[in-house]
């Protein structure tokens, strides 16, 4: 039986979104209904909102969901109806990448979170007036208050966790502490660079501070964002609007570089600074996506060194144990989440959507 459900519909390629009555599928044998409690905004919705991903529009978007499950397929075997579940990305469970435990490298990652707009099999999620809709955005496509959601996308949690405080940790917030914990791994004394003071660098920043890491450098222009990165944990702040990026790291490193850096910016200047101030043996890490096709040059030598760039989705985490660990530390208050967080009613999603882009909101999480 299908299920009709209020979502946030997007036209077309920079529309605003527009709640809107839509029928959601019945669930297959690896899906679940969700009623989403609280969904979080990343600026990947708004690059899919404004038609710069191939996504189907009209769609749905909407992928940092958490709430309660309703109903199941099935073949579901990882949750029972009434269970909290914070929602994350989908794969296809089967490929080398995803049997090795690495999901987020899955061969068939893009179509069936990002630009598909439907099901492993083509059939679509969502639909209006008899017409399908773009769906399945990370297997969820959480921007309304029921959502069908894949089986992998689902994540059990404690339900002593507030949903609204938690939503976050499907996306952004796994992005930037799986930088640090997953790939940079820091030793004792390193120094650990954050280009970037948004909703992922931030969580960056409170999972460095979480290590062995001495020196935690937040770099950011806005002042404001600076500061809450002290208080959550970086040692020292960077204004690059005012200071010279690449002399203050020096400075600040006692001229070795540093060993790990997270690029959340998307900006291919920042990144070629980065690469720059990277120590021997350091690691700067690409988080952050400029538009498709961007390039960026890099001085080839100065590499030589050991220095190491690599790319990351998601945090290489491994949801199902990831996702958990998260929640355990938001629960005792050592990953203090809700610094970053401003909520919202899901009526005023087009608002939440301008304070982000302004700056005024870090984490906007709609609430239902
Ligand atoms: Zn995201
Ligand atoms: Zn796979």
């Amino acid at each position: 039986m299908s299920t009709t459900t209020r979502a946030a519909v997007v036209e077309s390629g920079g529309a605003p979104f527009t709640l809107t009555a839509v029928e959601l599928a019945e669930p297959g044998p690896h899906e679940a209904l969700v009623r989403v409690v609280a969904t979080g905004l990343c600026h990947t919705d708004l690059g899919a909102a404004s038609g710069g991903l191939p996504f189907p529009l009209p769609g749905v978007l909407g992928h940092e969901g958490a709430g309660v499950v309703e109903a199941v397929g099935s073949a579901v075997t990882g949750v029972v109806p009434g269970d909290h579940v914070v929602l994350s990305f989908t794969s296809c469970g089967e490929c080398r990448n995803c049997q090795g435990g690495h999901p987020a490298y899955c061969a068939t990652w893009l179509p069936l979170n990002l630009i598909g707009g439907r099901r492993a099999d083509g059939s679509s999620t969502i639909s209006r007036d008899g017409e399908p809709l773009g769906g399945h955005f990370f297997g969820q496509s959480s921007f309304a208050e029921r959502a069908l959601v894949d089986e992998r996308s689902l994540v059990k949690v404690d339900p002593d966790v507030p949903l609204e405080s938690i939503a976050p940790l499907g996306c952004g917030v796994q992005t930037g502490v799986g930088a640090v914990w997953n790939v940079l791994k820091p030793r004792l004394g390193d120094t650990i660079v954050v280009l970037g003071a948004g909703a992922v660098g931030l969580s960056a920043v409170m999972a460095a501070a979480l290590t062995p890491a001495t020196r935690i450098i937040a770099v950011d222009r806005v002042g404001e964002r600076l500061s809450l990165a002290k208080e959550l944990g970086a040692t020292h702040t960077v204004n690059a609007g005012e200071a010279d990026l690449r002399e203050t790291l020096a400075v600040l490193t006692d001229g070795q570089g540093a060993d790990g850096i997270v690029e959340t910016t998307g900006n291919v200047g920042v990144l070629r600074q980065g690469a720059d101030a990277l120590a021997a043996r350091g690691t700067l890490v690409v988080v952050g996506a400029p538009p498709f096709g961007s390039e960026v040059a890099l001085d080839v030598n100065g590499l030589l060194p050991g220095k190491r760039i690599v790319g990351l989705t998601l945090g290489d985490s491994e949801t199902q144990s990831f996702i958990p660990a998260l929640v355990q530390l938001v629960k005792e208050g050592r990953l203090p989440l809700h610094r970053l967080i401003t909520t919202y009613p899901f009526a005023d999603i087009d608002q939440a959507v301008r304070d982000m882009s302004a700056g005024k909101a870090i984490k906007p999480v709609l609430t239902f």
